[in-house]
Parts: C-alpha cells; structure tokens; sequence
C-alpha cells in the first residue's frame, strides 16, 4: 500500500464498535498513522406536516449526538488512553457523510466493521458494503466475531 498516514476509523454505537477500534489502533501502530473515528447520526424523520411533532426531533437528534460523543469519548479511554485520536459526530446520511469527511481530510484508509446493527444476517453489512463501492481510498474491513 502506498503511504498511510491519515486513517478514518467508522463507529456504530453497537458492542462490536470495540473490535473495530482495536483492529484500526493495530493498523494505526504499523503504519505509524493517525486515527480519527466517526460516528454518523441519522436524523430522526417524521411527517413535517404535524407541526407539533417536529419540534421533537431536532431535540432527539441533540440526544443522539451527545450520546454518541460520549460513547466515542469512553470508547477511546477504555481502549486507546495513550493514543491521540480525534472524532467527530456528523448528522446525515452514513455513507454519505463517511465519505465527504474521507475527502474532505485527505484519508488513505478508511477503517469499517464488516456488519453490525443493519448487517447482522449478512456477509457484509450493507455499510461495509457502500462504503466500499464509493470511497475515494482504500478500504479495510475487520472481520466482526459474533
Ligand atoms: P452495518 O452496516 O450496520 O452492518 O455496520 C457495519 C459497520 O459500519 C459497523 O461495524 C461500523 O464500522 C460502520 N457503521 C455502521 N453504522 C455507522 C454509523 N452510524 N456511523 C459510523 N459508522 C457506522
């Protein structure tokens, strides 16, 4: 592989979150990179035509952040404490998102679990899977021990 310097690590907020953070921080330790991790919401969707209830997601997309900035904060004390790794938490789609903060931030690998909550019943989870057919770099799937 040609240098790699920047690695993107993807969290979900799933117990197999930790197997991911462990495979990049070994991959991070042999090419002597630096890791950020990302955590994707996606916003809560609702019939914008109840006025009422649309107040409600904005504050339950508020919740979501700050859970998964949390997660990622203990994530990276329980398994990482002495490595400088960033994160960050975007709003949107997944993928999409994944892949803007891959090209925005000069990434040359991108680090995904091969299936978690949505993959569950298949080989490669259906992120795995997307993130492989649109990034702009090299993709490495760790393999997720059921
Ligand atoms: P899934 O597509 O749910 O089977 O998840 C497969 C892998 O995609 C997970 O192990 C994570 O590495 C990544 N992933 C899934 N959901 C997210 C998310 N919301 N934000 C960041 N990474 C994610």
């Amino acid at each position: 592989m040609k240098s790699c310097k920047n690695i993107l690590v993807a969290i979900d907020t799933s117990n197999e979150a930790k197997q991911v953070l462990a495979a990049a921080t070994e991959l991070g330790r042999c090419f002597d990179a630096k890791l950020s991790l990302i955590h994707v919401v996606e916003p809560v969707v609702t019939d914008s035509s109840y006025d009422l209830i649309n107040t409600v997601p904005l504050e339950m997309d508020d919740v979501l952040v700050k859970h998964a900035e949390d997660f990622l904060a203990n994530l990276k004390r329980d398994l990482a404490p002495d490595t400088d790794i960033s994160s960050s938490v975007e709003l949107g789609s997944v993928k999409t998102e994944i892949l803007r903060h891959a090209r925005e931030n000069s990434i040359d690998l991108i680090v995904v679990g091969s299936h978690g909550r949505h993959g569950l019943a298949l080989l490669l989870g259906s992120t795995a899977n997307a993130l492989l057919h649109g990034a702009p770099c090299d993709v490495y799937v760790v393999r997720i021990k059921d």
